[in-house]
């Protein structure tokens, strides 16, 4: 770790000094939308901008290209960051969920090839883990990689991958061993976005966004040094990927930089549109407001609470779930309390209508109840993981998953 003997003052005075020589206001950016590749090249020279000023992967370990510090100066820095223009996209799933998993478990070589490229902004990584055949149950998925010589042949199909078309790898969850119990028999590869055999689509969502993609693969043949952690260990790899996707999707991520969500999905401002559309005098609507800015509040400081004792050791891994939870809770709460504060033109999504923003968001209310594995999970995980609770039934425990019966009544 590096020697933290500069002050959190000191450096945040020294970032602050740097963002603004260097680093464009957020006010004078360009929208890009989701759909331009402007969009990704933006993101990725941003990245470089901020490694070159030596402010690029605070958290992260030295000998990985990062600065190796504590997450109170990247809260710093982050503080300091706003009214900036950020790289704000590339933290989920790249940073916080996907180079976070590396660094627990990649190999040496991995986590100096791959985490260094992403901090210098030459890499961008995702997630390849939900199927077509179901996403909560995701030991149960069928894409298959098969040995030929020392390499893997892989085919199958992935879908909702955030942000793959921009990326460059996929963190890819394989069944290696169908004689094994669906736990057991499982690999994560480490596998190139533009591999031969590996076609991308987007997936245009009802809000006409399209950051979702699904991937199929036709003998793709990846090499020995593709594989995370251990063959037939994929479990293992890609419960630390979902520990870190329940805490960077609730919230407390340290390898995030910068606030905000990308343009493609941001959250109107709730009280300027209460002022906007006249009715900061009705008693319902102050009401529904005040809880959802509630509700924002709780959600903040249940982060950093559950992230404290995490990191402190007084919570196991598991609490990420509560934080995560909750996200979705807020989420809703929120979406709910913008409709009913701009009435009926929520309802009406046409060109120059000042609520559209409202409308569209809604479409996407229950993204939080989903995104990062769906509530019902979330709820599982307090409850046996956390509370003790008795585990789920489940009617495939240690039966080899050759001989789960799947698509039958
Ligand atoms: C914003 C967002 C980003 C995402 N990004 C990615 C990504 O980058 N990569 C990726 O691979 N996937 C991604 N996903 C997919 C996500 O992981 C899945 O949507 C999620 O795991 C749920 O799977 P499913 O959609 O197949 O729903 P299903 O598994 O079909 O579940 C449908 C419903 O049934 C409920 N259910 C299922 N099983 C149980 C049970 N045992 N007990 C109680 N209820 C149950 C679920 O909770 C849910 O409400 C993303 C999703 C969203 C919304």
């Amino acid at each position: 770790m590096t020697d933290t003997t500069e002050s959190i003052e000191s450096f945040r005075a020294r970032a602050r000094a740097w963002l603004a020589d260097n680093m464009p206001r957020l006010a004078d950016a360009a929208r890009l939308s989701g759909d331009d590749p402007a969009h990704w090249e933006r993101a990725r020279e941003l990245q470089r901008k901020l490694h070159a000023g030596g402010f690029a992967g605070i958290c992260f370990p030295e000998e990985y290209g990062g600065l190796g510090l504590p997450y109170a100066y990247q809260q710093a820095f982050s503080e300091e960051a706003e009214g900036y223009e950020m790289p704000i996209v590339l933290n989920i799933p790249s940073f916080s969920i996907c180079c976070a998993t590396l660094l627990d478990v990649g190999s040496e070589e991995q986590k100096r090839e791959h985490i260094g490229a992403a901090i210098r902004g030459e890499e961008v990584l995702c997630q390849f883990l939900s199927e077509p055949s179901g996403g909560s149950d995701l030991a149960g998925l069928i894409t298959r990689a098969e040995r030929d010589g020392e390499n893997w042949v892989i085919n199958g199909a992935k879908i909702w991958s955030t942000f793959a078309y921009g990326a460059d790898y996929g963190l890819c969850l394989a069944r290696t061993d169908p004689e094994k119990p669906k736990h057991d028999g499982l690999t994560m590869f480490l596998m190139p976005t533009r591999a031969p055999g590996l076609t991308m689509n987007r997936i245009r969502m009802s809000d006409g966004t399209d950051e979702f993609c699904e991937e199929f693969f036709d003998n793709v043949v990846l090499g020995p040094e593709h594989v995370v952690g251990r063959v037939n260990d994929g479990w293992t790899v890609a419960s630390r990927q979902l520990y870190h996707e329940r805490t960077a999707v609730g919230g407390g991520s340290i390898y995030t930089s910068g606030y905000g969500q990308p343009p493609t999905r941001s959250r109107p401002d709730i009280v300027d549109l209460v002022r906007r559309a006249g009715r900061a005098a009705d008693p319902d609507v102050r009401r529904t407001v005040g809880e959802a800015i509630v509700m924002s509040t709780v959600h903040e400081q249940l982060v950093e609470r559950v992230s404290a004792g995490i990191e402190g050791g007084h919570l196991p891994p598991a609490a990420a779930s509560v934080p995560r939870l909750f996200h979705a809770e807020e989420t809703e709460a929120h979406a709910d309390a913008l409709v009913r504060a701009a009435g009926a033109s929520a309802a009406v999504a046409s060109a120059g209508n000042a609520f559209e923003d409202v409308g569209l968001h809604y479409l996407c209310r229950q993204a939080g109840s989903l995104g990062g594995g769906s509530s019902e999970m979330a709820r599982n995980l307090i409850s046996e993981r956390l509370l003790g609770m008795p585990r789920e039934q489940a009617a495939d425990r240690g039966i080899p998953f050759n001989q789960i019966k799947r698509g039958t009544r």
